[in-house]
Protein backbone atom coordinates (compact mmCIF):
# COMPACT_ATOMS: atom_id res chain seq x y z
CA UNK A 1 0.00 0.00 0.00
CA UNK A 2 2.75 2.05 -0.28
CA UNK A 3 1.38 3.93 -3.87
CA UNK A 4 0.08 7.65 -4.32
CA UNK A 5 0.16 10.11 -2.07
CA UNK A 6 0.22 9.58 1.76
CA UNK A 7 -3.22 11.09 3.37
CA UNK A 8 -3.61 14.67 4.75
CA UNK A 9 -2.27 14.77 8.50
CA UNK A 10 -3.72 17.61 9.54
CA UNK A 11 -5.91 16.92 12.49
CA UNK A 12 -9.73 17.61 12.00
CA UNK A 13 -10.89 19.70 14.26
CA UNK A 14 -14.47 18.66 15.34
CA UNK A 15 -16.62 20.92 16.55
CA UNK A 16 -18.81 20.04 20.13
CA UNK A 17 -17.37 16.50 19.95
CA UNK A 18 -16.49 14.36 22.76
CA UNK A 19 -12.18 14.26 23.87
CA UNK A 20 -10.06 13.12 21.55
CA UNK A 21 -7.49 9.60 22.47
CA UNK A 22 -7.68 6.40 23.39
CA UNK A 23 -9.36 5.67 27.32
CA UNK A 24 -9.02 2.57 29.19
CA UNK A 25 -12.19 0.93 29.93
CA UNK A 26 -13.04 -0.88 33.03
CA UNK A 27 -15.82 -3.19 34.29
CA UNK A 28 -16.64 -3.83 38.08
CA UNK A 29 -18.64 -7.11 38.76
CA UNK A 30 -20.70 -6.52 35.66
CA UNK A 31 -24.07 -8.78 35.79
CA UNK A 32 -26.68 -9.22 32.96
CA UNK A 33 -30.14 -10.15 33.03
CA UNK A 34 -33.31 -10.55 30.41
CA UNK A 35 -36.05 -10.35 32.66
CA UNK A 36 -35.20 -12.76 35.56
CA UNK A 37 -32.79 -14.59 34.03
CA UNK A 38 -29.17 -14.03 34.58
CA UNK A 39 -26.98 -14.28 31.53
CA UNK A 40 -23.85 -12.55 32.92
CA UNK A 41 -22.09 -12.93 36.58
CA UNK A 42 -19.39 -10.39 37.95
CA UNK A 43 -17.59 -9.75 35.16
CA UNK A 44 -14.01 -7.62 35.97
CA UNK A 45 -11.98 -6.77 33.32
CA UNK A 46 -9.67 -3.94 32.58
CA UNK A 47 -9.63 -2.86 29.01
CA UNK A 48 -6.74 -0.83 28.59
CA UNK A 49 -6.60 1.58 26.39
CA UNK A 50 -4.47 1.52 23.04
CA UNK A 51 -4.54 -2.25 23.14
CA UNK A 52 -6.72 -4.99 21.65
CA UNK A 53 -8.87 -7.39 23.96
CA UNK A 54 -10.63 -10.15 22.56
CA UNK A 55 -13.42 -11.77 24.26
CA UNK A 56 -13.66 -15.81 23.59
CA UNK A 57 -15.51 -17.87 24.34
CA UNK A 58 -18.83 -20.52 23.00
CA UNK A 59 -22.32 -19.39 21.63
CA UNK A 60 -25.01 -18.11 24.37
CA UNK A 61 -21.96 -17.21 27.10
CA UNK A 62 -23.03 -13.65 26.91
CA UNK A 63 -19.78 -12.38 24.94
CA UNK A 64 -22.28 -9.61 23.11
CA UNK A 65 -24.52 -9.00 26.07
CA UNK A 66 -21.07 -7.68 27.58
CA UNK A 67 -20.11 -5.74 24.97
CA UNK A 68 -23.48 -4.32 24.59
CA UNK A 69 -23.30 -3.31 28.29
CA UNK A 70 -19.67 -1.05 27.44
CA UNK A 71 -21.51 1.40 25.51
CA UNK A 72 -24.76 1.24 27.25
CA UNK A 73 -26.66 -1.00 24.03
CA UNK A 74 -28.28 -3.32 26.73
CA UNK A 75 -30.79 -1.00 27.90
CA UNK A 76 -32.10 -0.31 24.69
CA UNK A 77 -33.27 -4.25 25.25
CA UNK A 78 -37.12 -3.41 27.34
CA UNK A 79 -36.39 -6.88 29.89
CA UNK A 80 -32.84 -6.09 30.38
CA UNK A 81 -31.13 -4.72 33.64
CA UNK A 82 -27.67 -4.78 35.04
CA UNK A 83 -25.52 -4.31 37.85
CA UNK A 84 -22.24 -3.67 38.44
CA UNK A 85 -20.26 -0.85 37.19
CA UNK A 86 -18.28 0.29 33.62
CA UNK A 87 -15.85 2.98 33.92
CA UNK A 88 -14.22 4.73 30.91
CA UNK A 89 -11.20 6.58 31.73
CA UNK A 90 -12.54 6.12 35.91
CA UNK A 91 -15.75 7.91 35.23
CA UNK A 92 -19.06 5.02 35.78
CA UNK A 93 -20.79 5.09 32.26
CA UNK A 94 -23.59 4.70 33.57
CA UNK A 95 -23.65 7.63 36.18
CA UNK A 96 -27.00 9.48 37.11
CA UNK A 97 -26.86 12.84 34.58
CA UNK A 98 -24.70 10.74 31.73
CA UNK A 99 -26.63 10.35 28.48
CA UNK A 100 -26.27 7.29 26.74
CA UNK A 101 -25.78 9.19 23.25
CA UNK A 102 -22.77 10.84 24.86
CA UNK A 103 -21.64 7.53 26.10
CA UNK A 104 -22.13 5.85 22.52
CA UNK A 105 -20.25 8.27 20.99
CA UNK A 106 -17.10 7.74 22.94
CA UNK A 107 -17.15 3.93 22.47
CA UNK A 108 -18.09 2.62 18.69
CA UNK A 109 -19.50 -0.38 17.31
CA UNK A 110 -19.01 -2.56 14.94
CA UNK A 111 -21.18 -5.51 13.79
CA UNK A 112 -20.41 -8.75 12.29
CA UNK A 113 -22.29 -7.83 9.23
CA UNK A 114 -21.21 -4.73 7.44
CA UNK A 115 -24.23 -1.97 7.88
CA UNK A 116 -23.33 0.82 5.84
CA UNK A 117 -26.30 2.89 4.16
CA UNK A 118 -26.18 1.20 1.14
CA UNK A 119 -27.37 3.81 -1.64
CA UNK A 120 -25.36 6.71 0.11
CA UNK A 121 -22.31 7.79 -1.18
CA UNK A 122 -18.99 6.35 0.58
CA UNK A 123 -18.33 9.93 1.28
CA UNK A 124 -21.67 10.48 3.18
CA UNK A 125 -21.24 7.00 4.72
CA UNK A 126 -17.92 8.10 6.48
CA UNK A 127 -19.95 11.57 7.67
CA UNK A 128 -23.28 9.50 8.52
CA UNK A 129 -21.92 9.64 12.39
CA UNK A 130 -21.13 12.93 12.59
CA UNK A 131 -24.46 13.99 11.66
CA UNK A 132 -26.51 11.45 13.76
CA UNK A 133 -24.68 13.11 16.90
CA UNK A 134 -25.07 16.47 15.89
CA UNK A 135 -21.55 17.17 15.41
CA UNK A 136 -19.94 19.52 12.75
CA UNK A 137 -15.84 19.28 11.47
CA UNK A 138 -14.16 21.83 10.27
CA UNK A 139 -12.90 20.51 7.01
CA UNK A 140 -15.16 17.75 5.79
CA UNK A 141 -12.73 16.57 3.10
CA UNK A 142 -10.38 16.34 5.73
CA UNK A 143 -12.15 13.65 7.60
CA UNK A 144 -13.26 11.40 5.33
CA UNK A 145 -9.88 10.94 3.83
CA UNK A 146 -8.52 10.95 7.41
CA UNK A 147 -11.22 8.49 8.33
CA UNK A 148 -10.71 5.78 5.32
CA UNK A 149 -7.26 6.11 6.11
CA UNK A 150 -7.20 5.20 9.14
CA UNK A 151 -9.67 2.28 8.34
CA UNK A 152 -7.14 1.17 5.20
CA UNK A 153 -9.31 2.11 2.55
CA UNK A 154 -8.81 5.53 1.37
CA UNK A 155 -6.32 3.99 -1.55
CA UNK A 156 -8.99 1.35 -2.76
CA UNK A 157 -11.99 4.45 -2.83
CA UNK A 158 -9.92 7.70 -3.66
CA UNK A 159 -11.53 7.55 -6.97
CA UNK A 160 -14.87 6.84 -6.38
CA UNK A 161 -16.26 8.72 -3.23
CA UNK A 162 -19.25 9.14 -4.73
CA UNK A 163 -20.54 5.64 -5.30
CA UNK A 164 -23.00 4.54 -3.46
CA UNK A 165 -21.34 2.32 -0.02
CA UNK A 166 -23.55 -0.57 -1.63
CA UNK A 167 -21.35 -1.07 -4.64
CA UNK A 168 -18.25 -1.99 -2.05
CA UNK A 169 -16.91 -5.69 -1.33
CA UNK A 170 -18.09 -7.11 1.85
CA UNK A 171 -14.81 -6.53 3.50
CA UNK A 172 -14.46 -2.84 1.94
CA UNK A 173 -18.08 -2.62 3.27
CA UNK A 174 -17.03 -3.45 7.01
CA UNK A 175 -14.06 -1.19 6.78
CA UNK A 176 -16.47 1.55 5.80
CA UNK A 177 -18.07 0.72 8.64
CA UNK A 178 -14.97 1.58 10.34
CA UNK A 179 -14.28 4.38 9.15
CA UNK A 180 -18.16 5.62 9.77
CA UNK A 181 -17.19 4.76 13.45
CA UNK A 182 -14.09 6.32 13.83
CA UNK A 183 -14.95 9.62 12.08
CA UNK A 184 -17.01 11.10 15.34
CA UNK A 185 -13.22 10.08 16.63
CA UNK A 186 -14.28 7.17 19.56
CA UNK A 187 -11.93 6.60 22.62
CA UNK A 188 -13.23 3.11 22.40
CA UNK A 189 -14.33 0.36 19.47
CA UNK A 190 -16.41 -2.36 20.23
CA UNK A 191 -16.55 -5.15 17.90
CA UNK A 192 -18.63 -8.05 17.74
CA UNK A 193 -17.35 -10.57 15.78
CA UNK A 194 -16.61 -8.21 12.57
CA UNK A 195 -14.99 -10.54 9.93
CA UNK A 196 -17.58 -13.60 10.52
CA UNK A 197 -19.74 -12.35 7.20
CA UNK A 198 -16.01 -12.04 5.63
CA UNK A 199 -14.26 -14.15 3.10
CA UNK A 200 -10.44 -15.09 4.04
CA UNK A 201 -8.92 -12.46 2.45
CA UNK A 202 -11.52 -9.81 3.49
CA UNK A 203 -10.92 -11.30 7.08
CA UNK A 204 -6.97 -10.24 6.35
CA UNK A 205 -7.80 -6.75 5.22
CA UNK A 206 -9.34 -5.81 8.00
CA UNK A 207 -7.59 -7.88 10.73
CA UNK A 208 -4.71 -5.19 9.94
CA UNK A 209 -7.10 -2.38 10.33
CA UNK A 210 -7.52 -3.42 13.69
CA UNK A 211 -4.20 -4.33 14.54
CA UNK A 212 -3.30 -0.54 13.39
CA UNK A 213 -6.48 1.20 14.93
CA UNK A 214 -5.54 -0.65 18.28
CA UNK A 215 -2.86 1.29 18.76
CA UNK A 216 -4.79 4.26 18.60
CA UNK A 217 -8.06 3.52 20.67
CA UNK A 218 -8.93 1.11 22.40
CA UNK A 219 -10.78 -2.38 20.80
CA UNK A 220 -13.15 -4.76 22.18
CA UNK A 221 -13.65 -7.37 19.59
CA UNK A 222 -15.52 -10.80 20.26
CA UNK A 223 -14.54 -13.42 17.90
CA UNK A 224 -14.89 -17.05 17.46
CA UNK A 225 -11.74 -17.43 15.73
CA UNK A 226 -8.89 -18.41 17.86
CA UNK A 227 -5.71 -17.63 15.07
CA UNK A 228 -7.73 -14.49 14.73
CA UNK A 229 -7.74 -13.62 18.27
CA UNK A 230 -3.97 -14.51 18.50
CA UNK A 231 -3.09 -12.53 15.40
CA UNK A 232 -4.85 -9.02 16.51
CA UNK A 233 -5.62 -9.34 20.78
CA UNK A 234 -2.65 -8.11 22.87
CA UNK A 235 -5.23 -9.68 25.99
CA UNK A 236 -8.12 -12.09 26.02
CA UNK A 237 -10.61 -12.81 28.11
CA UNK A 238 -12.17 -16.56 27.80
CA UNK A 239 -15.97 -16.63 28.74
CA UNK A 240 -18.08 -19.43 29.63
CA UNK A 241 -21.61 -20.63 30.83
CA UNK A 242 -22.25 -23.86 32.34
CA UNK A 243 -25.43 -25.48 31.89
CA UNK A 244 -28.18 -23.21 33.43
CA UNK A 245 -25.37 -20.87 34.70
CA UNK A 246 -25.01 -17.61 33.45
CA UNK A 247 -21.53 -16.66 31.51
CA UNK A 248 -18.32 -15.44 33.44
CA UNK A 249 -15.10 -14.58 33.12
CA UNK A 250 -13.21 -18.01 33.71
CA UNK A 251 -9.46 -16.46 32.89
CA UNK A 252 -8.19 -13.57 31.17
CA UNK A 253 -4.70 -11.91 30.73
CA UNK A 254 -2.29 -12.12 27.92
CA UNK A 255 -3.33 -13.54 24.77
CA UNK A 256 0.11 -15.13 24.46
CA UNK A 257 -0.36 -17.11 28.30
CA UNK A 258 -3.99 -18.13 27.45
CA UNK A 259 -3.04 -19.90 23.97
CA UNK A 260 0.34 -21.20 25.43
CA UNK A 261 0.04 -21.72 29.15
CA UNK A 262 -3.66 -21.12 30.48
CA UNK A 263 -4.42 -21.66 34.29
CA UNK A 264 -7.83 -23.31 33.90
CA UNK A 265 -7.89 -27.04 31.94
CA UNK A 266 -11.39 -25.46 30.53
CA UNK A 267 -9.50 -22.36 28.91
CA UNK A 268 -6.92 -24.76 27.27
CA UNK A 269 -9.33 -26.97 26.10
CA UNK A 270 -11.70 -24.16 24.06
CA UNK A 271 -8.44 -22.41 22.55
CA UNK A 272 -7.31 -25.88 21.25
CA UNK A 273 -10.79 -27.00 19.79
CA UNK A 274 -12.05 -29.51 22.01
CA UNK A 275 -15.55 -27.98 22.74
P1 LIG B 1 -22.85 -14.65 22.87
O1 LIG B 1 -22.64 -13.34 22.19
O2 LIG B 1 -21.71 -15.08 23.73
O3 LIG B 1 -23.22 -15.74 21.90
P2 LIG B 1 -25.22 -13.40 23.96
O4 LIG B 1 -24.73 -12.25 24.74
O5 LIG B 1 -25.78 -13.11 22.61
O6 LIG B 1 -24.10 -14.52 23.87
O7 LIG B 1 -26.36 -14.13 24.79
C1 LIG B 1 -26.21 -14.50 26.15
C2 LIG B 1 -27.51 -15.10 26.64
O8 LIG B 1 -28.49 -14.09 26.70
C3 LIG B 1 -28.05 -16.18 25.72
O9 LIG B 1 -28.60 -17.20 26.50
C4 LIG B 1 -29.11 -15.46 24.93
O10 LIG B 1 -30.12 -16.36 24.55
C5 LIG B 1 -29.63 -14.43 25.92
N1 LIG B 1 -30.11 -13.23 25.23
C6 LIG B 1 -29.41 -12.44 24.38
N2 LIG B 1 -30.14 -11.40 23.96
C7 LIG B 1 -31.35 -11.53 24.54
C8 LIG B 1 -32.57 -10.76 24.52
N3 LIG B 1 -32.67 -9.65 23.78
N4 LIG B 1 -33.61 -11.21 25.26
C9 LIG B 1 -33.51 -12.34 25.99
N5 LIG B 1 -32.41 -13.09 26.07
C10 LIG B 1 -31.34 -12.70 25.37
MG1 LIG C 1 -22.61 -12.86 20.18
Amino acid sequence: YADGPAASTREVRLIGGPPVGAATLESRDVGAWFGDRLVLDAVSLLMPAREVTALIGPSGCGKSTFLRILNRMHELVPTASLAGEVLLDGQDIYADGTRAQQVRLRVGMVFQKPNPFPAMSIKDNVLAGLKLAGLKCDDKDALVEQSLERAGLWREVRDRLNAPGGALSGGQQQRLCIARSLAVRPNVLLMDEPCSALDPTSTRRVEQTIAEIGHEVTVVIVTHNMQQAQRVSDHCAFFLAAENEPGRVIEHGPTEKIFAEPDDPRTYDYVNGRF
